[in-house]
C-alpha cells in the first residue's frame, strides 16, 4: 500500500536541498514565480549536477568518471571506436604541501584542473580521481591523437607557475600514464583503469614529468573481422 506523503517532512528535505545548492554557490530561480513543478525540476537537475563534481575543481568527480567509463566501454564495444584513458598525477605534490602549506596546495590542485580541462574536447571527459590524481577519457581517439593531447597535458601544467600566495609562486608537473581499450572487446572499468596505471607507475618510475602510453593494440580488426567477431563461429572454439 502506498505510504502517505508528509507534506512537512518533504518540505523540510526541500529545504536542506536549497541549503546545500546554496553552500555551494548555486542559485535557484524564485519558487513561487516558477511555479512548483519547473522549480523541482530545476532543483533535481542543480542537486544531479552537485553529486557528480568535485568540490574543489569542479571537474566530474570519481563517481561521474565511473559513470562515463562505462558508457564508453559500451560504445567501444558496439562500434569499435578507438578510445583512450589517461591516468595524470602531480609529481612530488607532498613537497607542494610541506613547502607551502595545504591551502597552497589546494590552489596548484585547482590550477592543474583548469590547465586540463584546456586541453580536451567538449566530448572528452576530465576528472579528478582523488587526491593529486585526474582522470581522462578521451572517445573516438586515434593513437597519434592519443600522444598529442597527452604530451599536450604535460606539457601545458610543466608551462604554468601558480602563485600560491603574494610574491610566491609554485612550478609543478605530472606524469602521465595512458591505455587505449581493446576495440570491438567489451574490457572492465578496473581493467582499464589497471592498464592506464601501469604506464603511469612506469612514467614515475623512469624519472616523472613524463608520457607513457601502453602501444595500441597491434591487431587491426577488419570488417571481415568484425563481422565475425558478431557471427556464432568466432566463440565455438571457446565453447
Ligand atoms: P609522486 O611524485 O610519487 O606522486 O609523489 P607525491 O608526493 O605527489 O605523492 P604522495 O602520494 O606521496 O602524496 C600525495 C599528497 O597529496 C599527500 C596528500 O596529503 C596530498 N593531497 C591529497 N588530496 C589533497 C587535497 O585535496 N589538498 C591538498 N592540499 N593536498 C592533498
Ligand atoms: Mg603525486
Ligand atoms: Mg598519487
Amino acid at each position: 500500500m502506498p505510504v502517505p506523503l508528509d507534506v512537512a517532512s518533504v518540505e523540510l528535505r526541500l529545504g536542506l536541498a536549497e541549503r546545500l545548492l546554496r553552500q555551494s554557490g548555486r542559485t535557484l530561480p524564485d519558487r513561487a514565480s516558477l511555479g512548483d513543478g519547473a522549480w523541482l525540476q530545476q532543483l533535481i537537475d542543480a542537486l544531479c549536477d552537485l553529486s557528480s563534481r568535485d568540490a574543489l575543481t569542479g571537474l566530474a568527480n570519481r563517481r561521474q568518471f565511473e559513470l562515463a567509463l562505462a558508457a564508453e566501454i559500451d560504445r567501444v564495444a558496439r562500434a569499435g571506436e578507438p578510445a583512450l584513458v589517461l591516468m595524470i598525477d602531480i609529481d612530488h605534490f607532498k613537497r607542494v604541501n610541506d613547502t607551502y602549506g595545504h591551502a597552497a596546495g589546494d590552489i596548484v590542485l585547482q590550477l592543474v584542473a583548469r590547465a586540463l580541462a584546456d586541453c580536451v574536447r567538449p566530448m572528452d571527459t576530465v576528472a579528478r580521481f582523488g587526491g593529486e590524481e585526474f582522470a581522462m577519457i578521451l572517445p573516438k581517439c586515434p593513437p597519434a591523437f592519443g600522444e598529442m593531447v597527452a604530451e599536450r597535458v604535460r606539457s601545458k601544467v610543466e608551462g604554468r607557475s601558480v602563485v600560491v600566495a603574494p610574491g610566491q609562486t609554485v612550478r609543478v608537473t605530472v606524469s602521465v600514464g595512458g591505455a587505449f581499450a581493446p576495440q570491438w572487446v567489451r574490457t572492465s572499468p578496473l581493467l582499464w583503469i589497471e592498464r592506464a596505471d601501469r604506464e603511469l607507475y612506469r612514467a614515475k618510475a623512469t624519472g616523472r614529468n613524463r608520457v607513457c602510453l601502453e602501444p595500441s593494440p597491434a591487431m587491426q580488426v577488419s570488417a571481415e573481422e568484425r563481422s565475425l567477431l558478431f557471427g556464432t563461429s568466432l566463440f565455438q572454439d571457446f565453447e
